[in-house]
């Protein structure tokens, strides 16, 4: 056990003793100009542990005013800290010593995060922290590399292409993998010389003021990097309206990415939308059929199936169905359903009694359209911590037209449906009005690659689900997203914009 003795109340002696330090804190600041400050209001929300439903911290509940000031902050930063304008090997040195920071306290981060979001502290040891330093290494070296200043030969010219950071970019997260997500958002945008504004997700702002801190040891100038906590319709739409930032990246649902675009719209700032998925896995018979079970179970059950992209429509051919569910079936029985802080645990809670609701709620609705329930899901028990938002996973069989077969749940359920031709299975995949990642499996990579490509998503997986790297660009499309994405080579130049400099040649 590392924190996840069966009890009702966190015992602080049992955390990091840096986790423990942090949560100590009454009230979780804002950090705004390199100060921490308060809510104006003075007010406060709640930050819940959902592995045990009880309160883990208050915070300060920032809105338009803080938003203000943080932007502010931020413009005076890029204006005057030398931030936007040091050389990039001298920036990247200090995103290094960042990345350094992250993986010198990652034990205490996990905690917080597993804490925050109910994840198992191992995954978000093994995964969410040490990839958010590897993002800022990748970005503050391939910063170094990109180059600025291109010639440009047309005749009867002088000119160059000059690449210049924005200015002030503003960041909304959500609450599924607070500190990855500002790791792949941030690093780019601060490695090409931009300063930022961070509206963490009121569900888990934790891990970001944490972050924050750590930006603040490895010296990144003050204003550099803010971090303002407060709730969506309050602090996230001040952010988004707000004419002082240069460009905007929103990570959300697609409901609220619209409010966000529509904002940056008024003010003609550019912005990045990842929004949510219905990611499809179609599984032909020429598989490990047990071995592609396991692993679709691993993608549906992963961070409690609260993943964007994950393979939550199995769409399995029919000689192996059988097989298949049998296989599945038993994975999700045998998962260890538990508390975050217990290293047994497979799954943890969802991250808030809503989050739990609305995950029952579609399975009824599901079931009521005429799904058949191959594991109904529910709510499932975790003795010593009764307070906690923990589901079964659930697994549906039923027609594309069903409600869990269209919408995103975002809980630990997959919807089957089969086929027999390639071509069938092509159509039931893009049947979603989403567009963010699929995954083909097949022995034939010649058939997984020719399906893969004809998916309409901004990723197509072969034999795998939920890949990753930096390097690889990660997008969505349609109601997934637009603007170009995360971790590709060419997020970097996003938060670059270019600059003519032109003169006649004499
Ligand atoms: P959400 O859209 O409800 O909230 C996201 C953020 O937006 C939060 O910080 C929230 O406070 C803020 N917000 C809410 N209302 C706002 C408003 N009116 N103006 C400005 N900001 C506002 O999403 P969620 O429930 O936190 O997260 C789940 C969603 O995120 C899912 O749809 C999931 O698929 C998606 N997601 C996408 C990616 C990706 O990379 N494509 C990654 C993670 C999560």
């Amino acid at each position: 056990m590392v924190f996840g003795v069966p009890t009702e109340r966190l015992d602080m002696t049992m955390l990091h003793p840096e986790a423990a330090a942090f949560l100590q804190s009454p009230v979780q600041r804002m950090h705004v100009g390199g100060r921490w400050i308060d809510a104006a209001s003075g007010e406060t929300f709640e930050t819940r542990d959902p592995g045990r439903g009880t309160v883990l911290a208050n915070v300060a509940c920032g809105g338009a005013s803080e938003v203000d000031q943080a932007v502010r902050a931020a413009q005076e930063a890029y204006r005057t800290s030398g931030w936007s304008t040091l050389p990039p090997n001298d920036r990247a040195a200090l995103l290094h010593r960042l990345a350094d920071l992250i993986d010198r306290h990652a034990e205490a981060i996990a905690q917080i995060e597993s804490l925050d979001v109910g994840k198992p502290r191992a995954q978000a040891a093994a995964f969410d922290i040490p990839h958010a330093a590897a993002t800022l290494r990748y970005y503050a070296d391939l910063a170094v590399h990109t180059r600025r200043r291109e010639p440009i030969g047309v005749s009867g010219f002088e000119a160059h292409t000059l690449r210049v950071p924005y200015g002030v970019c503003g960041f909304i997260f959500p609450w599924n993998f607070p500190f990855l997500l500002v790791g792949w958002g941030v690093a780019p945008a601060l490695a090409a010389g931009n300063t930022v504004v961070i509206k963490p997700a009121e569900d888990t702002p934790l891990s970001t003021l944490y972050f924050a801190k750590l930006a603040e040891a490895a010296g990144l100038p003050a204003g550099v990097v803010n971090v303002v906590t407060g709730f969506g319709s309050t602090a996230g739409a001040a952010l988004a309206a707000h004419p002082g930032i240069r460009r905007m990246s929103f990570t959300g649902s697609p409901e609220v990415g619209r409010l966000v675009a529509e904002s940056c719209g008024r003010n003609l700032v550019p912005v990045k939308l990842e929004l949510g998925g219905k990611g499809a896995a179609v599984v032909f018979d020429d598989v490990d059929v047990a071995g592609a079970a396991k692993a679709l179970v691993g993608a549906v059950t992963l961070n409690a199936g609260q993943v964007c992209c994950t393979a939550t429509r199995w769409i399995v051919h029919e000689r192996i169905r059988d097989r298949f569910v049998e296989v599945a079936k038993a994975a999700m029985q045998g998962l260890r359903i538990g508390y975050g802080g217990d290293p047994n645990a497979d799954l943890g809670p969802v991250v808030s009694e809503k989050q739990r609701r609305r995950v029952l709620g579609y399975l009824e609705r599901g079931i009521g359209e005429g799904a058949e329930a191959i594991l109904s899901g529910g709510v499932a028990a975790v003795p010593g911590h009764e307070g906690g938002y923990y589901l079964k996973p659930a697994l549906l069989r039923g027609d594309p037209e069903n409600i869990c077969a269209r919408d995103e749940i975002f809980g630990p359920a997959a919807f089957l449906m089969t086929f027999r031709e390639e071509q069938e299975a092509i159509d039931l995949v893009n049947r979603s009005t989403y567009g963010l990642a699929n995954s083909v499996w097949s022995a034939d990579l010649a058939r997984a690659g020719r399906v893969a490509e004809q998916l309409v998503a901004g990723n197509s997986w072969i034999n795998a689900h939920n890949l990753f790297a930096h390097g690889i660009p990660y997008a969505g499309c349609n109601l997934s997203g637009c603007g170009g994405g995360v971790l590709g080579p060419e997020t970097l130049l996003d938060y670059l914009r270019s600059q003519s400099i032109v003169r006649p040649r004499a």
